[in-house]
């Protein structure tokens, strides 16, 4: 009885520390939006027809005073558990499509939202006001979900899906083949590209079973109409594999890392140039 009643009190403390910590992240969130910490950093996307620039896909970081620059990992997680993740998605959108009016019409810029942005309704009218704002054509943007946004609620992302497609802008599924899906979602949504994870292009070589995954993306892919792109490409060797079983896109520390915002715009320049080289 007496150990049921400071169990009890463990938990009861373990609770409000658990209060207290997702408050104090809440705050140093809301502060690091206020004083203008993240950053998005721009990594090329490059269509191996004609080996040219496709766009880039924003990923942010957070300019953190004393720790330094965070990666997403660290506090993406932390965001959507305390619904920080909206007003941070909103601004990744809008300085997005900022950033891409900067450039030549032809790219495009790939951001990811959370499948917490999908809860709410408001995403539709965000996307709306951010494009209207920024100027931004919608053809110009490509937004990015993971298969774990059809797991729950799917009525609600659906339908926000088919609207999102509706104005125009191109819908990705990220990290494929890593989720707990079943390949049936496919058929409910018609998306425009599908990005392989990069483990499967890491475990190219080692590993069958990779491979054979590697090329049932494409038969899938094309099946469904849409554009394969392939992730976390590190070497010649996968570059040439991929091209090689028909990627249309591939992205990667080999192509080009995730940089700021003036080097993507050098880069789109030094790619203008007539003598144009795969990497710069
Ligand atoms: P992701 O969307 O799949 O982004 C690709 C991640 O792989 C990026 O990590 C990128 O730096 C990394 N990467 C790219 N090429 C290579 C490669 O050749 N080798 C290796 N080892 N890694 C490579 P990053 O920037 O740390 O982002 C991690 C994840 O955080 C993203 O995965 C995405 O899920 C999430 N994320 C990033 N930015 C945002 C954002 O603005 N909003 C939301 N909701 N999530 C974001
Ligand atoms: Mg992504
Ligand atoms: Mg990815
Ligand atoms: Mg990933």
């Amino acid at each position: 009885k007496a150990s049921g009643r400071s169990t009890y009190r463990f938990y009861q403390t373990e609770m409000r520390l658990e209060a207290e910590r997702r408050h104090q992240l809440t705050l140093e969130l809301r502060e690091a939006l206020q004083n203008d910490e993240f950053e998005l950093h721009y990594q090329p996307i490059i269509r191996l027809d004609g080996d040219a620039l496709s766009g880039f896909e924003a990923l942010i970081r957070w300019r953190h005073p004393k720790r330094g620059l965070i990666a997403p990992a660290e506090f993406i997680p932390v965001a959507e558990e305390t619904g920080m993740i909206v007003p941070i998605g909103d601004w990744v959108l809008r300085e997005a499509c900022r950033t891409a009016m900067e450039w030549p019409e032809h790219l495009k810029v790939a951001i990811n939202l959370s499948v917490y942005q999908f809860r709410h309704a408001s995403l539709l009218a965000t996307v709306v006001s951010a494009l209207s704002e920024t100027g931004l054509c919608p053809g110009r943007l490509e937004i990015e979900v993971t298969e774990s946004i059809l797991l729950s609620e799917v009525e609600q992302s659906l339908s926000l899906l088919r609207a999102l497609k509706e104005l125009g802008i191109r819908i990705a599924i990220d990290d494929f083949g890593t989720g707990y899906s079943s390949l049936s979602y496919l058929r409910s949504f018609s998306f425009d590209k599908i990005k392989l994870d990069r483990s499967f292009v890491a475990g190219m070589d080692a590993d069958p079973g990779n491979l054979a995954i590697v090329r049932a993306v494409v038969g899938i892919a094309s099946g469904f109409n849409a554009v394969t792109l392939a992730e976390g490409i590190e070497t010649e060797a996968q570059l040439a594999k991929l091209r090689a079983e028909g990627y249309h896109e591939v992205q990667g520390f080999l192509l080009g890392r995730p940089m700021s915002r003036e080097d993507a715009l050098a880069r789109i320049l030094s790619e203008a140039r007539p003598a144009r080289l795969m990497r710069a």
